[in-house]
């Protein structure tokens, strides 16, 4: 039974311009629910560049794509804003005017007046390892993301990589997992140290495997993995058992779902009104990286300032009959009220 969720605006991305558009709404009392496929808040900031300093964002001098997210999220907690992590929108339907249903791959239902786009260059995808036959083993026994660990509870699990994710879900799931073999082409991970230093101590423990090398065919029936080959640094062929295996090559961006929900694109991009950031389809907006228009820069600053137009649009949408009159947060004491400052 899929669970319907009603909410004023529904927006499709939790990075830095979806996270900024629930304060631009919420000053006008519009209350929003966040759908990103990420299992964290920030898009590219948090994914892509969370250390690396940014020197353009008005008013900051220095600021980490990380630090930028959190501040984000300090300043939109006054709007209690909430989170769907992990799951992506796969569907926007308009059922009549300021009306829409929005799905997801979660079987969450939305219902909502307004639809707000911030979905970025599209959906972070995971890298498929160049294994033969891969496919057909996808989602049953070989999975690129973790969304119930108990899943994996009492089974052989082979885990690929050698980056922070290979290293967490490792150190994660070697203690519910009947054993556990961790295979990197070369004996030097990228991950946190420290976390190397925990799955090493656990190989010297004998609690679990380690193996370098890398796996060159897999083995199975109807999906189900039984084992894989590795080649090892002597291009030895060593076989594997397992039930499952876990690749962690790192996220492509694919633009993903949002070419089927019927908005006019343009190389990728949805074209918007200059004046609302409104799509061709009234009540449906593109804010962020995702929207294209004459003299457009990809740039947070610019996501930010359509953001803030596209709210004063998204209010006629929440509030048909009332007036939105203009106001600062300096001097208006209804929005300081808002703020929980007054
Ligand atoms: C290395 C690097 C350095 C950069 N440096 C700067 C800089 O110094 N200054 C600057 O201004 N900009 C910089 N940028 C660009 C900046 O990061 C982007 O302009 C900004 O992230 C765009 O924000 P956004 O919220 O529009 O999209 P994103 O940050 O891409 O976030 C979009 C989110 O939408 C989610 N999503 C997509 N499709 C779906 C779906 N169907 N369902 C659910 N969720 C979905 C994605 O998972 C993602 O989290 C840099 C970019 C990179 C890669």
């Amino acid at each position: 039974m899929s669970e319907t969720i009603k909410t004023d605006v529904l927006i499709i991305g939790a990075g830095p311009v979806g996270l900024f558009a629930v304060f631009e709404l919420g000053l006008l009392d519009i209350k929003c629910h966040l759908v990103d496929i990420l299992d964290k808040i920030g898009g590219q900031c948090a994914e892509l560049y969370p250390e690396k300093p940014i020197y353009d964002i008005p008013g900051i001098p220095l600021i980490t794509g990380h630090g930028l997210s959190d501040a984000l999220m300090e300043q939109i907690k006054p709007f209690n804003p909430t989170f769907h992590l992990g799951e992506m929108v796969t569907s926007v339907e308009k059922l009549g005017d300021a009306q829409f249903r929005v799905g997801t791959d979660r079987d969450k239902v939305f219902e909502c007046k307004a639809v707000v786009i911030a979905a970025g260059g599209g959906s972070f995808q995971p890298k498929r390892p160049p294994i033969n036959g891969i496919e057909l083993y996808e989602n049953k026994s070989v999975h690129y993301a973790v969304r119930k660990m108990d899943a994996f509870r009492g089974k052989n699990l082979i885990i690929v990589g050698g980056g922070d994710s290979a290293l967490d879900w490792t150190l994660n799931l070697q203690p519910i997992a009947k054993r556990l073999t961790l295979i990197h082409r070369r004996d030097d991970f990228r991950g946190a140290p420290d976390s190397v230093n925990k799955m090493r101590a656990l190989v010297a423990e004998g609690r679990m495997d380690l193996k370098i090398g890398q796996v060159t065919e897999l083995e199975g029936a109807d999906s189900q993995l039984v084992a894989a080959t590795v080649k090892d640094k002597d291009n030895a062929l060593v076989r594997i058992e397992c039930d499952a295996m876990l690749p962690f090559f790192g996220l492509t961006m694919k633009l993903g779902p949002v070419a089927d929900w019927g908005l006019k694109m343009e190389n990728g991009l949805i074209p918007v009104d200059l004046s609302s950031f409104e799509t061709n389809i009234p009540g449906i907006f593109a804010i962020g990286d995702i929207n294209t228009y004459p003299g457009k820069l990809k740039l947070i600053l610019s996501g930010f300032h359509e953001g803030a137009l596209m709210a004063q649009k998204a209010h006629h949408y929440v509030y048909p009959d009332k007036r939105l009159v203009f106001q600062y947060t300096t001097s208006s004491t209804n929005l300081q009220k808002k703020l929980g400052v007054a």
